[in-house]
């Protein structure tokens, strides 16, 4: 098998002759020092904690950050002057109230973010590719540009799709540019497919939101190619972990993040097991975090891989409340429905809204098989369907819901 493109980038960037695991985590262990004391030497708000570390298993010694402690200390976490950050991300969770989370980043971060989105995208695309990157364009150094980047560095040509374009523009820019790979999220890749029938797309790299198991082996069955799943989210300047030709999890950048997998009563938990995802950022410039609980449920393929990076690798992640994952992955086998929107009626009944060929009865005969009682209406597509989310998917309440 092809030597993994990040275990390269990673031997590049950090002046590595090879990649070891012995290498990287004396690489993590001088840049988790050199962290915290930089802390200490900035007086930030980690600046109570040791000023190093003898070990990276000390790093289990160390208190947790909180979604709550980030949304409230934005300016605190920040490690380096205002005037060195390129960016700040800034938003609520749907659901929660309270200040917004903010994440600042420097060039350098960013930077270090378009060097292994290239390396991920480099897996499953050529030079003179065309890929189309369905994801938010907010700016210059938003995703959307971010990914552009990556996918021009590699020869190949970034199509700009963003979000919320409908099922018309979207096979409109398919037939005008015929992307051979695809950038985006899952749900609406698979909706697009089944809407355009053949098409050029020949891979994909899904990302943004969970990638349910339904979901995704129905967009591998039309795509004839197996997915390449990534995971990212703003807390680690958006790129994170990404799969490599060997399909056995996703490859976290770990000279850049540490990862731990913690109980719910934050014990960390060997290799193998399922509990939250717990992230170190070490090297980012301008808002590292320290043990940071990021709300999301994955485990650590254990062993290693067949392509032989020595990064470790992260299977499948879900957000703690997965209900919307759940439906998805068993709806989604289904192979007339396009997309589809649930709320949940004031009886606590499912309220489906769906689009496509699949009969109500169905959606409701495979709710019932989870456990869900469920009223579903189907509309037939159109080319003007815009998706049923504009982001991630959730399941809305009541007082949302929409009569059935
Ligand atoms: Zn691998």
């Amino acid at each position: 098998m092809r030597r993994s493109a990040l275990d390269k980038y990673i031997c590049e960037l950090e002046g590595l002759p090879a990649l070891s695991r012995e290498a990287l985590e004396a690489l993590q262990l001088r840049r988790l020092n050199e962290l915290l004391s930089r802390e200490k030497a900035r007086g930030g708000f980690y600046r109570g904690l040791p000023a190093g570390v003898g070990s990276l298993a000390e790093l289990s010694a160390l208190p947790f950050t909180t979604a709550e402690e980030l949304s409230a200390n934005a300016p605190g976490l920040l490690l380096t002057s205002q005037a060195e950050v390129e960016r700040i991300i800034s938003g609520v969770t749907s659901g929660t109230t309270g200040p917004a989370k903010r994440v600042f980043y420097t060039r350098r971060d960013l930077e270090h973010t378009v060097g292994f989105f290239a390396a991920g995208i480099s897996e499953f695309t050529s030079p003179g590719d065309s890929v189309l990157i369905a994801m938010p364009f907010s700016g210059p150094d938003g995703l959307g540009e971010l990914i552009c980047r990556a996918v021009a560095s590699l020869g190949a040509n970034p199509v700009r799709a963003g979000v919320g374009r409908s099922l018309g523009e979207l096979a409109g820019l398919t037939r005008r540019f015929s992307p051979a790979a695809y950038i985006g999220m899952s749900v609406p890749l698979l909706g697009l497919l089944r809407y355009m029938g053949r098409s050029s797309l020949s891979r994909a790299l899904v990302s943004g939101d969970a990638c349910p198991e339904g979901v995704c082996a129905g967009i591998e069955r039309l795509l004839g190619t197996r997915l390449f799943p990534h995971y990212g989210s703003r807390e680690m300047c958006l790129g994170g972990a990404v799969t490599c030709a060997a399909h056995s999890g996703m490859h976290i950048r770990e000279n850049h993040i540490l990862v731990e997998i913690v109980d719910k009563n934050g014990r960390v938990l060997p290799d193998g097991e399922r509990g939250e995802l717990v992230i170190t950022t070490l090297d980012m410039e301008a808002m590292p975090l320290i043990r940071y609980r990021t709300g999301d449920v994955a485990r650590i393929v254990p062993g290693p891989c067949a392509c032989g990076c020595v990064c470790r690798r992260l299977e499948r992640v879900s957000r703690a409340e997965d209900v919307m994952e759940r439906l998805d992955s068993a709806l989604f086998r289904l192979p007339g429905l396009v997309d589809y929107r649930a709320s949940l009626g004031p009886d606590g009944a499912l309220l489906l809204d769906a689009v496509g060929s699949v009969r109500a009865g169905q959606l409701e005969e495979a709710c019932a098989a989870l456990g869900f009682a469920a009223r579903a209406k189907v509309r037939p597509v159109s080319a003007g369907f815009r998706g049923s989310y504009p982001g991630k998917r959730s399941l809305t309440e009541a007082a949302a819901a929409q009569p059935v």
